[in-house]
């Protein structure tokens, strides 16, 4: 299996998609390979496209002040993105660009095997909660094959809507007591953890 470098470089040289053209730099991921949660955002704006980094802007300054909220460092969990590239002129993502760019997240989330998997925005929650609204189940979590899934608004939508802020500072709270149920369960359970991604 790829060491977890191995696949950053295979990333940062990726030609998938059209995005390649545009990109200054491919933004991996980044955090530990041994972390236990994977917190998997949108696409790389202006500041990660220039720096390679995944939520490095305004929006990553506020994951961080969550993540410390529940004594967490970024180099303890591992974020990533839906997509790798940044769109031109931070437009959404298009499906095609999704689907080139779904292998790598792929590969990340059976590098890292994470207990716990938290969606921030849309984008990501399709991913795992097909279907549903963000509206009305973020804040929630589903288990399924020894990994919670935990679906959260997108940190930057705090920076738009002033009023989201508490709502994503109160879901980032519940994060503890999920991880350590996601633990009790890894233990617990006889099943291998297993990826549980969806079509969209
Ligand atoms: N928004 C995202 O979804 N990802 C980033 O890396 C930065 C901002």
């Amino acid at each position: 299996m790829l060491m977890l470098s191995e696949l950053h470089e295979e990333i940062a040289r990726c030609t998938r998609c059209e995005l390649a053209k545009y990109r200054t730099k491919a933004v991996p991921g980044e955090g530990s390979e041994n972390a236990e949660i994977m917190f998997i955002g949108e696409a790389p704006g202006w500041h990660e496209d220039q720096q390679g980094r995944p939520f490095v802007g305004p929006a990553g300054q506020f994951l961080e002040q969550l993540l410390a909220s529940i004594s967490l460092r970024r180099e303890q969990v591992y974020i990533a993105n839906v997509i790798k590239c940044r769109p031109t002129g931070n437009r959404d993502p298009l499906p095609g660009e999704i689907l080139a760019c779904r292998h790598w997240l792929e590969r990340q989330i059976e590098l890292i095997c994470p207990r716990m998997i938290v969606t921030l925005g849309r984008y990501s929650m399709v991913m795992f909660f097909p279907g549903k609204i963000i509206g009305k189940i973020h804040g929630t979590a589903q288990k399924r094959d020894g990994i919670i899934y935990y679906a959260m608004y997108h940190p930057a939508a705090a920076l738009h809507q002033q009023s989201l802020r508490r709502t994503i500072e109160e879901d980032m709270l519940k994060i503890p007591a999920l991880l350590a149920e996601a633990k009790n369960i890894t233990e617990t359970d006889e099943q291998p953890r297993q990826l549980n991604m969806f079509e969209v």
